[in-house]
């Protein structure tokens, strides 16, 4: 199964960057996918820029597929651009923006419509970590979250572990991802046996070969080290 090893540049990134971001990319690595989700304005310059091989997508889009929403962006908009895929639910917009999980169901049924696949996102704090509700937590987010006939990627991103440096251990990466394994086969049957969950949190050049090596690890979400092109690179070819 080929690993996708997707970056979030999140607010971050410039026109003026985007240049020598492609060039160092160039037709990426082979047998990997590779996505770039940069900031709205980017995506068409990024799309034009990147080899027809590499992805972009959004990191977020309306609930409403059009109309009187003054400052939301249509992911019908998204994927006339050149957007493939969009990140829904991130951690961020669920506590910056109060995103609850049944909004993130509503947004992927209109990402989908729209022909963008998505990529989900779940994980949990520390606080819930710590009081062992780790697992209950990110069930209840794929219940939530994942529209019945659900097609895409999940990402686990435990909280503590985004731009903190630290990375949850393989041993709570494997049980986690066989835990949402188990939760994708029961909602969504036989899809939910291969599809792709990826790893966020603090991947780097340094920690990617063990995290992509993980058993049920079908790839990364990266932030910070997809900032800039080496690093992505490196953990691209780690998988
Ligand atoms: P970092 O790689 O900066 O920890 O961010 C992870 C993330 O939130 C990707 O969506």
């Amino acid at each position: 199964m080929r690993q996708m090893i997707a970056g979030n540049w999140k607010m971050n990134g410039t026109l003026a960057g985007i240049a020598a971001y492609a060039a160092a990319l160039g037709q990426g690595v082979a047998g990997v996918d590779l996505l770039i989700c940069p900031p709205y304005p980017l995506i068409g310059p990024l799309r034009a820029a990147c080899a027809p091989g590499i992805a972009v997508g959004a990191q977020d889009c309306a609930v409403e597929q059009s109309g009187a929403h003054t400052g939301d962006v249509a992911a019908g908009l998204l994927a006339e651009i050149g957007a493939s895929h969009i990140i829904l639910g991130h951690s961020e917009r669920r506590a910056d923006h109060n995103e609850r999980s049944a909004l993130v169901r509503d947004k992927s049924r209109t990402a989908i419509a729209a022909g963008l696949t998505p990529i989900i996102c779940v994980g949990e704090t520390l606080a819930e970590r710590d009081a062992g509700e780790a697992e209950t937590v990110v069930r209840a987010q794929l219940a939530g979250s994942l529209p019945d006939g659900f097609t895409g990627l999940v990402a686990y991103e435990p909280v503590w572990a985004i731009g903190t440096g630290k990375t949850a251990t393989e041993t709570d990466v494997q049980a986690m991802h066989a835990t949402i394994r188990a939760a994708l086969k029961k909602q969504l049957g036989e899809p939910g046996e291969t599809m792709l969950i990826l790893y966020g949190g603090s991947v780097k050049p340094t920690n990617a070969a063990t995290l992509l090596a993980t058993p049920e690890v079908g790839g990364a979400l990266v932030g910070g080290a997809s900032l800039t092109a080496t690093d992505f690179m490196a953990i691209a070819e780690a998988a």
